[in-house]
């Protein structure tokens, strides 16, 4: 390791990344293992004052999400729901189907013994919400700081921080990397993750429509693409996300108003009147991203550093959560002995109750996405037998709300397992 000087500060978790899931398992760690002494590192400003519309932070940006209602329950055993729910949409009703063909499926909260299957929140609101109650525990929010490089060694791991225009080590026990997967530091570290690019774009925006949303989702499919509406604030006001060919996306950023809202209304059809009006709207490129294996010893990525989804069935988040909480509560389980934090067995027996979750909502996204993909023949026909079947079939369709809602691992995602 290098020789960081006599100005080394010393801590147990250094959390690289204050985005959603590193400040998630911030606060998961402030609640349940309060007597360890943990630093978040988040290299984009969070003003709470300036609209973020117009400020770029890449993890609370213009995007809202669609938080599952296992999600929900996490954030309420975290203490912060009550906060989020003041702009939280509830979403009571989902309507699946492929435009101009005969299947349908539709989900209801009440079948399924919840008050909603899920909740859309805006990636501002859950920041400021997430970032404001971890400023009120005894974590070290380090913001705006920059995390340079990092080594691992017996010890945990020695991390260059950068922070008004000053460079400090840091010391830790158990580094763990939240950065998005975006700083180069995973593959610095010596982690390689497979990529598997779609050759697809979201293109995401909020839109008001003619007729009330009334707490229903859409998700339509037509011709390779799916339009996904998400009920949001205003009572005619919709979250878009519409996953297109790459092809096609900077076209359609390009389009003044009119000519993109009469497309949009011509790919997601009339159910809910008119596309009234669109705000800004934004582009993502979609890959599925996996790192074979997120634990070394003194390290362990999270969220999107460790695996990135398609957002088709708006599953990324809810399982980084889901993760979250599970190695919170085994980071919480070794507190009383800190030099444990970072060894092969603690981290192994996180991932050994992660990993399934993992490799299920993973596989599950991925072949919704190819599914989704065909544009007609066998497969689509397939497709549209199956949606069909499905709303017809209350025992499947109750054991699919059970995952979407991430309620059937909701008991081991609490680390109760
Ligand atoms: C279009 C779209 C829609 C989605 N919708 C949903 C949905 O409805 N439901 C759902 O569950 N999931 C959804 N997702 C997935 C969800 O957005 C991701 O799972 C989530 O953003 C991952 O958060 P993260 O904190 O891991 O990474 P990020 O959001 O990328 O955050 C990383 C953070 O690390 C910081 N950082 C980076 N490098 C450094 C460094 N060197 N030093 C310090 N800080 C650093 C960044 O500033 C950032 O704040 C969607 C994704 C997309 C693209």
């Amino acid at each position: 390791m290098s020789d960081p000087g006599s100005s080394i500060r010393h801590c147990d978790v250094l959390i690289v990344g204050g985005g959603m899931a590193g400040a998630s398992l911030a606060l998961g760690l402030a609640r349940q293992a309060p007597s360890l002494d943990v630093a978040v590192v988040e290299s984009s400003p969070l003003d709470p004052s300036v609209d973020p519309q117009t400020q770029f932070q890449p993890s609370y940006d213009a995007r809202a999400t669609a938080l599952a209602y296992g999600s929900r329950l996490i954030y309420e055993d975290l203490g912060v729901w009550p906060e989020l729910a003041r702009a939280a949409t509830p979403i009571e009703h989902i309507h699946v189907s492929s435009r101009g063909r005969p299947g349908t499926t539709r989900m209801h909260a009440s079948e399924h013994g919840t008050e909603a299957l899920g909740y859309v929140v805006d990636n501002a609101w859950l920041g400021l919400n997430l970032v404001s109650a971890l400023q009120e525990t005894a974590t070290h929010w380090l913001c705006p700081a920059r995390v340079v490089t990092a080594e691992t060694g017996s010890e945990g791991a020695q991390v260059l921080v950068e922070q008004n225009g000053e460079q400090l080590w840091w010391q830790t026990r158990l580094l763990v990397v939240a950065d998005g997967g975006r700083s180069g530091l995973r593959e610095q570290l010596g982690f390689s993750a497979r990529r598997q690019d779609y050759g697809q774009h979201a293109l995401v925006a909020t839109v008001t429509m003619g007729e009330p949303h009334r707490n229903q989702a859409y998700e339509r499919f037509a011709d390779g693409a799916a339009v996904a509406l998400l009920p949001h604030r205003g009572s005619h006001d919709y979250a878009l996300v519409w996953t297109m060919d790459s092809t096609e996306i900077e076209r359609r950023m390009a389009l003044g108003t009119d000519a993109f809202l009469a497309e949009l209304q011509q790919r997601f059809g009339w159910r809910q009147g008119r596309f009234e009006h669109v705000g800004q709207r934004h582009s993502y490129p979609l890959a599925l991203e996996q790192v074979a294996s997120p634990v070394r010893p003194g390290v362990v990525l999270v969220g999107n550093a460790a695996h990135s989804l398609h957002p088709v069935a708006g599953q990324g988040f809810n399982l980084a959560l889901r993760g979250l909480m599970r190695l919170s509560s085994r980071l919480a389980g070794a507190a009383d002995e800190p030099a444990s934090l970072g060894q092969p067995e603690t981290l192994a027996s996180y991932v050994a109750t992660h990993q399934q979750d993992v490799d299920a909502i993973v596989g599950f996204s991925d072949s919704l996405v190819r599914v989704f993909s065909e544009k007609g023949g066998f497969p689509g026909r397939l497709r549209d037998l199956g949606l069909a079947a499905l709303d017809a079939a209350p025992g499947p369709r109750h054991w699919l709300a059970q995952r979407n809602m991430g309620l059937n691992t909701r008991r081991s995602s609490l680390g109760h397992d």
